[in-house]
């Protein structure tokens, strides 16, 4: 086994430090050059499985972009038939979607739904293509979605429907991965990227927690508030968001404040 040398520990501190410095992008790089309010702003898609990923994920990066004035659209891969006991499909995918709605209003977005079911995803060519067309009629400069090693099923299905449309539009986006309920369901997940949220954590909270039927103050959100500061320590400030970079991006970055 090689040795590790004081040298090896400060070379690996340094190399973490400059990719925190590239995750905290300057404003600029996420308006290409111009201020929030000006004519460039930017289209973000954040693909989710289910009702409730795309706000745990990233609901604190997604009000920071409404906040500078990009347009978000959250695409949700199914309505959540499944998630709820007791309930028909049919009853459970209207209740979720009226949360969706209510989150996607706390954080300035717009919610699309893809069509496909709660615990029964599929991937196949017709479904590679259907959401292909999707993401791309709405022209994002960058699409957010699951990590896709992930014990859940349809989180891996959703991830593995956006890379496809990234590569199958020769990479016309920026591709990045986010985590959800880490450990229990995202794994091996190694961030290259952190935004700091802690202006719009309260948002995220509220996002979160107008998913109501999903119990967010005893289950997922109390995991996510610890993800929150502990990807905080690692960053250097009091709570982020961390996310995987795909490393053929062209170059658009993520929001600071
Ligand atoms: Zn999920």
């Amino acid at each position: 086994m090689k040795k590790i040398t004081r040298r090896d520990m400060l070379a690996h501190s340094s190399r973490i430090a400059a990719s925190v410095g590239i995750g905290l992008p300057l404003l600029s790089q996420v308006t290409g050059g111009g201020a929030p309010g000006t004519s460039h702003k930017i289209k973000v898609v954040v693909a989710g499985a289910h009702p409730d990923d795309p706000e745990s994920g990233c609901g604190g990066t997604i009000a920071l972009y409404s906040d500078l004035g990009h347009e978000v659209v959250v695409l949700y891969l199914t309505r959540g038939e499944a998630g709820i006991p007791n309930k028909s499909a049919q009853q459970a995918a209207a209740i979720r979607t009226s949360e969706c709605q209510k989150a996607c209003a706390i954080l300035k977005a717009r919610p699309i739904f893809a069509g496909q079911i709660d615990g029964n995803t599929e991937l196949s060519r017709s479904r590679y293509d259907d959401f292909g067309k999707l993401l791309q009629a709405e022209h994002p400069d960058i699409v957010f979605t699951h990590w896709p090693i992930d014990t859940h099923r349809d989180h891996r299905a959703v991830s593995l429907l956006a890379y496809d449309a990234w590569a199958q539009s020769r990479k016309s986006f920026d591709l990045y991965y986010f985590e959800v309920d880490q450990g229990s369901q995202t794994q091996q997940f190694y961030p290259t990227n952190y935004v700091d949220i802690g202006q719009t954590e309260s948002r995220k909270r509220a996002a979160c927690f107008a998913h109501a039927s999903q119990q967010p103050e005893t289950g997922f959100y109390q995991l996510h508030d610890k993800m929150n500061h502990f990807r905080g320590m690692e960053c250097g400030c009091d709570l982020a968001e961390s996310f995987v970079r795909h490393c053929q991006n062209l170059g658009t970055s993520l929001p600071q404040r």
